[in-house]
């Protein structure tokens, strides 16, 4: 029976797929399709971590002291049977051999359909067992990770790559959360589409997925209990709607509009070397914002003419403790440079925090873990001065990088004078390092994130410190209205309509504008056409956004005429509803 699951749209488009589920717990498995003549190899790796686990627990039980409750011998053998089940490693090995899963994904994969098969139990007792397979497949797992091949052993998990081999079926991640950082993971994977039961519009696993161009639906709740393994799906990224088994006459109409989006984004690429100019002469700046060094590539071949906000944090994720090291930033930095040919690359010091930590938790288990708000917590800026020996070190590579091209520092929720003075100080430090160490580093202008009210509030202080400023309007309507941008519950309220929010974008815009300062937008804002016209209306010529989002944009900054729409923002600004304003003026086109 076909079923809808209602969700907020991410980012545009339709993606039709085979369900494939994967545990919040469990995305940072490796996924990863394996060739064919690998198979046995990757049932051997299997066969391996189930011998070693019984070993395990069959010394478990011996060393068992004498004393030991009778029940505790007991479960070590129903989970050293239920480590030779058919159903547990039997039917693994059925998911790497017809889909070429490995090992640890076909495991999880198959633990998915015995969770759910004991989820559906009558009887208490039965249920409860659940708990006694996910250890034994949580102990195999971790032997699986110690035999894992190294990265150049896998087949880079692309699309074209997998098809080869992998059945002719697209795959669609359907999971309860997903962190940023396990998001990152799936750039380069061979999903075509993701549905979350959480999350917000700008939290950060959803700019993620919008940064990889691929249909998404967040926050669709029950979507992960509702979906089954294997089931087809329908993501209708553009209304946020996920249709699951649909019929046959729905299938037909989403293949039609998955073509006719196809044939759009063809014709809107044509535009990528087309400058950005609109109808009254402004020249207006297209930015990309990457995650990785490895998105700059794509970020050049869609016409980005630099890297307005680079997220170096992700460099930073998912390491134990074992953050980057100078060197290794250092290269990480050059390689986006060296990648942008000449363009500027603007660097952003980490903005650690948040719905993004420094280990793999999502913002889910993040918020239980830590009962206090996160987003109010030490992230970003406050947590690099409150680490001056990893600031600096950062700042050294950034500056080293500045020898290859031309680099930008972006200081992310600056909101104190102290602040400024402390971030100066640090880059003023780490230069003398440099000098000190005689090594080479180019002029790097060093500018702010607006993205706490205080520092909008403020402009005109916090510009006379910076060489150019770059709104951040996803923290910055979280913090004016007070709504956790990556909580599910709240998002009806994350409003970059609303009043408060314009004014304080317009006037943060006006007065860099005035003072000969750079000004930027790099939040979502700058990458949804229904924001350009009022932007280009605020006087904004610099957007930086998604690469994907580049043509679009373009688009709408080419049809512009920057004087018609400079008269028509007294009345959006003065509106009690700036959205239908705008509207009723022909202003805009469709939001994600
Ligand atoms: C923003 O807050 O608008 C921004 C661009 O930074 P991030 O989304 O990474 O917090
Ligand atoms: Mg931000």
């Amino acid at each position: 029976m076909s079923i809808q699951v209602f969700g907020m749209p991410v980012s545009r488009g339709v993606a039709i797929g085979r369900a494939v589920l994967v545990a919040s717990s469990r995305v940072d498995v490796a996924h990863y399709f394996v060739p064919s003549d690998r198979l046995e190899h990757e049932v051997a790796r299997l066969r391996e971590a189930r011998d070693a686990v019984a070993a395990e627990l069959t010394a478990l039980k011996r060393d068992l002291p004498g004393d030991a409750p009778a029940e505790l011998s007991a479960l070590l053998d129903v989970h050293l049977m239920l480590l030779h089940d058919e159903a547990l490693t039997g039917a693994t090995k059925v998911w790497i051999h017809e889909r070429h899963y490995n090992a640890e994904w076909a495991l999880s994969a198959q633990l998915e359909v015995l969770a759910r098969q004991f989820d559906d139990m009558e009887d208490d007792y039965l249920r409860e067992r659940k708990a006694d397979v996910e250890q034994v497949a949580e102990r195999l797992l971790r032997y699986l990770g110690r035999s894992a091949p190294g990265a150049s052993e896998m087949l880079a998990p692309t699309v074209s790559g997998a098809r080869d081999f992998a059945g002719e079926d697209p795959l669609v991640l359907v999971a309860n959360d997903v962190a940023p950082a396990d998001m990152i993971q799936f750039k380069r994977s061979v999903f075509t589409g993701f549905v979350t039961d959480v999350g917000g519009k700008t939290s950060h696993t959803a700019i993620v997925a919008r940064s990889m161009d691929i249909p998404a639906v967040v926050g669709a709740r029950e979507a992960s209990r509702l979906i089954r393994q294997d089931d087809w799906l329908v993501i209708d990224g553009d209304a946020g709607v996920v249709i699951v088994n649909p019929s046959p006459i729905v299938l037909e109409e989403y293949r039609f509009r998955q073509r006719q989006s196809e044939l759009e984004r063809a014709r809107l690429n044509r535009l990528r070397h087309t400058p950005a100019v609109t109808l009254d002469g402004q020249a207006v700046e297209l930015l990309a914002n990457i995650e990785l060094p490895a998105d700059a590539a794509g970020a050049l071949a869609a016409g980005a003419v630099g890297v307005g906000l680079f997220r170096s944090e992700f460099l930073f994720m998912n390491r134990d403790g074992d953050l980057p090291d100078e060197e290794e930033q250092f290269e990480a930095y050059r390689s986006a440079v060296l990648a942008m040919q000449g363009l500027p690359v603007t660097i952003r010091t980490v903005d650690i925090g948040a719905d993004k930590p420094l280990d793999r938790m999502s913002p889910t288990e993040l918020r239980h873990e830590h009962a206090l708000n996160p987003a109010l917590g030490l992230r970003a800026i406050r947590w690099s001065l409150s680490e001056p020996g990893m600031f600096r070190q950062q700042l050294r590579a950034i500056l080293r990088a500045s020898a290859f091209g031309k680099v930008r520092i972006l200081v992310p929720m600056v909101a104190h004078l102290g602040e400024i003075r402390a971030t100066l100080e640090a880059v003023a430090r780490a230069r003398q390092q440099l000098d000190d160490a005689g090594r080479a580093y180019g002029d790097v202008e060093i500018g702010a994130m607006i993205e706490v009210p205080a520092a909008a509030l403020m402009i005109d202080r916090f510009l006379a410190h910076f060489d150019y400023v770059s709104i951040g309007t996803n923290d910055l309507i979280q913090y004016t209205l007070a709504i956790d941008r990556a909580d599910d519950a709240v998002s009806h309220l994350f409003d970059p309509w609303h009043p408060a929010v314009l004014r304080l974008i317009a006037d943060t815009i006006a007065r860099a504008n005035a003072c000969g300062r750079g000004v930027s937008v790099c939040g979502e804002m700058a990458g949804d056409a229904a924001f350009t016209d009022l932007l280009l209306a605020m006087g904004l010529r610099s957007f930086s956004m998604h690469p994907a989002r580049i043509a679009s944009i373009k688009q709408r900054v080419l049809r512009a005429d920057t004087r018609k729409l400079a008269a028509t923002l007294d009345a959006v600004m003065q509106a009690d509803d700036p959205a239908r304003e705008s509207g009723r003026l022909h202003l805009g086109g469709q939001s994600v």
